[in-house]
């Protein structure tokens, strides 16, 4: 029997996050697919968001992978290319590039084609990671436009505070005014603009981790905004350990009993991608009931308290979280975010669907 720990994928999770998509808003959809499908699997996720108007994400092997497994849509690197090689290859794929840099205008004259190349120029509109200035569009739109490679013109930014109470008025009225002076196609939403700041749909809404179900907002929760969640990371209990009193378990005693308690230990560490920071108390499921961690993570176990559950033991299930343990949850008692944790499963993780 293979060691215990998988993340199930539940693809109908996933084509079910993309019809929430498409009922908040008319725009066309460019699914974000970057980074594996945050971990889900890139051609697995693709299956079930065949529907998607377009798909993003940055790596070159993995949009002719895509491209390769006969999917028609858009797709879109989202850094753009890297190299003349590059260029070559976004021809031959039929690749649209994000163009964020004069770099990448330069390296327009390697692409072969005429009039071909879909280009998703980037204006920075607050977020300042990646983008013109804006008193640089202009000579980067007249560049692009007298180019012959360039076919259409996509003017795109991306949103620093969509999630938060900022929002995203500030960087909402510099693209706006920038894009005025346009007659192109618009794309500014991340998931959290999607879902809450319907002016910013423009042509094309870029969601990415409301399709994996989890929350963008710390202040409302997937089930609110009707996702359900796709990954779900689960193992069994591989051991039993009794504490009494003052009994002390793991790397640096970070669990100390108060009184007798029943503890299991857990095959998942942080070498599967559990978050090591997690503190006493972050929350799992053990066979469907509620739970918590207990002591430090170790690179290939942990713990979890029993003492509520008598009927639980070897071989019993552990939710990592997932159905019925919302990563968010996990993500915020670990001081991180969802994101990170669907990026970090690592490769050693059977995933399955
Ligand atoms: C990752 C990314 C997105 C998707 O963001 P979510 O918060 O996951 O919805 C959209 N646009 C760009 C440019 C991105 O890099």
């Amino acid at each position: 029997m293979p060691r215990p720990i998988q993340a199930k994928v539940d693809l109908n999770a996933l084509e079910s996050n993309l019809y929430v998509a498409r009922h908040a808003t008319s725009s066309r959809i460019m699914a974000v697919i970057k980074a594996n499908a945050y971990g889900h699997g890139l051609l697995r996720a693709a299956e079930a968001l065949a529907d998607a108007d377009g798909f993003a994400l940055l790596d070159m092997a993995d949009a002719v992978r895509l491209r390769e497994a006969g999917y028609r849509q858009t797709i879109l690197l989202l850094e753009g290319v890297f190299d003349a090689q590059d260029m070559a290859l976004a021809a031959e794929y039929d690749l649209a590039c994000v163009i964020h840099s004069p770099w990448q205008i330069a390296l327009l004259d390697a692409y072969p084609a005429r009039g071909a190349l879909d280009v998703w120029l980037k204006v920075n509109s607050g977020m300042t990671r990646l983008g013109f200035a804006p008193h640089e569009l202009d000579g980067a739109m007249q560049a692009l436009r007298r180019h012959k490679a360039v076919h259409e013109i996509t003017l795109m930014t991306h949103f620093a505070h969509a999630d938060e109470a900022r929002g995203v008025t500030e960087q909402l009225d510099v693209f706006n005014e920038l894009a005025a002076d346009y007659r192109v196609t618009r794309s500014l939403a991340n998931s959290a603009a999607l879902l809450r700041h319907r002016f910013t749909h423009g042509d094309w809404v870029r969601p990415g981790i409301m399709l994996y179900g989890a929350s963008p907002f710390a202040d409302v929760t997937a089930r609110q905004l009707g996702l359900r969640p796709v990954m779900t990371l689960e193992s069994r209990i591989i051991a039993v350990q009794q504490l009494r009193a003052g009994d002390e378990i793991g790397y640096g005693a970070l669990f100390r009993a108060d009184r007798a308690m029943r503890v299991g230990v857990v095959a998942c560490g942080y070498a599967d991608g559990y978050p090591r920071h997690a503190p006493n108390g972050t929350p799992m499921q053990v066979d469907g009931q509620p739970s918590r961690l207990l002591g430090r993570v170790s690179m290939d176990m942990l713990y979890v308290d029993l003492s509520h559950l008598p009927g639980s033991g070897v071989g019993s299930v552990v939710t990592l979280w997932g159905e019925g343990v919302p990563i968010e949850e996990v993500a915020e008692a670990a001081g991180t975010i969802s994101y990170e944790l669907m990026c970090a499963v690592t490769a050693r993780v059977p995933v399955i669907s």
